[in-house]
């Protein structure tokens, strides 16, 4: 493994200090499981995904993991690691969604270190991109190996130039939740709301985020839904271990007389982002939810665009989209 200096700041305005300093050759460390355990130890490199000489810890900066959870909504603090999301007695009762979300991440081990900040920001894994001697797009290279290649577990939806699914399960939950990340950098605080935090391989294809180099991610806060809003989580793995997504569903709706006054739907495992299914939320609007949700789930068929291999990907997804509305109606 590539030898890095490691920086262990004592607070955010210091780990902004390192990271604005060494620019792209520091990388931000949450958990590690991705950046060290995944890229870093497996080498996985190239023009455009230079190996970090410096890691900056931020799981030494205090109270950066705190979970604050009211009648506003929750705000959950970067290093608060997915265990620890879990096991939040309020999280579970006024966000079941990312309860759920959480434990259907890796296994019990990986969610005791992991956080949220590097589930929301972990890298693709795409099996080109983090295969030895595949030097594509998102390394720098200039082809997508998936196009010619086995892509049964690609994108259906929004993959040009490269053909990744975006992995995390806490980041499409935390889309339909409608939640926001605040950000710190060089240039100072920002929050970016989750609808624009993801950016597609057409608008910078070595990135899956709008972060910059000397960006961090602080924590993500959820507004508190209204009164009676229905929550439902779908994940399917092609096998009964842990797993990444084949696909997902997340959503978040409220309801009058079986009606569809508003909400929000969201799907993994399909796009390379966590893909916000507006054909599929305007097809429910204003709708009685059990007449029109065989038709509404149907709509993912007028956006999806399946490769070679992955086209059974559709009928999956028009599947679980039903059972998950159906089963949060109740
Ligand atoms: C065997 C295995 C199975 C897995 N299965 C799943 C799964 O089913 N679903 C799923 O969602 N994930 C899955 N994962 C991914 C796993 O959950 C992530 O590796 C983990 O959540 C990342 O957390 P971390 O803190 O260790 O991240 P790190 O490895 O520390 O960081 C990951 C990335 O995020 C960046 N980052 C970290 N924190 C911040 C921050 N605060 N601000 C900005 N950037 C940041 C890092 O620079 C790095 O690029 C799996 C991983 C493994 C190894």
């Amino acid at each position: 493994m590539k030898e890095f200096e490691l920086y262990e700041p004592q607070s955010v305005a210091e780990a902004t200090q390192v990271l604005v300093q060494l620019g792209p050759k520091a990388k931000v460390l949450g958990g590690g499981s991705d950046l060290v355990g995944g890229i870093m130890k497996d080498w996985i490199t190239g023009k455009g995904l230079p190996l970090p000489d410096a890691l900056v810890d931020l799981t030494t900066v205090p109270g950066l993991n705190k979970i604050t959870v009211g009648t506003n909504g929750a705000t959950i603090g970067a290093t608060a690691t997915l265990t620890e999301i879990a096991q939040s007695k309020e999280l579970q009762q006024q966000f079941p969604l990312l309860t759920q979300s959480v434990l259907s991440v890796a296994s019990p081990l990986i969610r005791n270190f992991g956080t949220l900040g590097g589930n929301v920001n972990q890298r693709p894994r795409c099996w080109f991109f983090r295969g030895e001697g595949f030097n594509c797009y998102k390394k720098g290279g200039d082809f997508c190996f998936a196009v010619t290649g086995d892509n049964r577990y690609h994108a259906i939806i929004g993959g040009e130039l490269c053909y990744i699914v975006h992995p995390s399960d806490t980041a499409t939950a935390l889309l339909a939740l409608n939640a926001s990340a605040r950000v710190a950098g060089g240039g100072g605080e920002r929050t970016i709301p989750f609808d624009n935090y993801f950016i597609g391989p057409r608008e910078d294809v070595l990135r899956e985020t709008v972060l910059k180099a000397d960006d961090i991610m602080l924590d993500v806060s959820i507004p508190a839904p209204a009164a009676g809003t229905k929550m439902g989580w779908t994940k399917i793995k092609d096998r009964q271990v842990y797993d990444f997504a084949m696909a997902s569903v997340a959503v978040v709706f409220t309801v009058e007389n079986g009606t569809w006054k508003d909400g929000r739907v969201a799907l993994g495992g399909v796009a390379p982002v966590p893909y916000r299914a507006k054909v599929v939320e305007d097809a429910l609007k204003g709708k009685d939810i059990k007449a029109n949700v065989k038709a509404a789930a149907a709509q993912i068929r007028t956006v999806a665009r399946p490769m070679s291999l992955n086209a059974y990907k559709i009928d999956l997804v028009q599947g679980i989209l039903e059972r998950t509305i159906l089963q949060a109606l109740g």
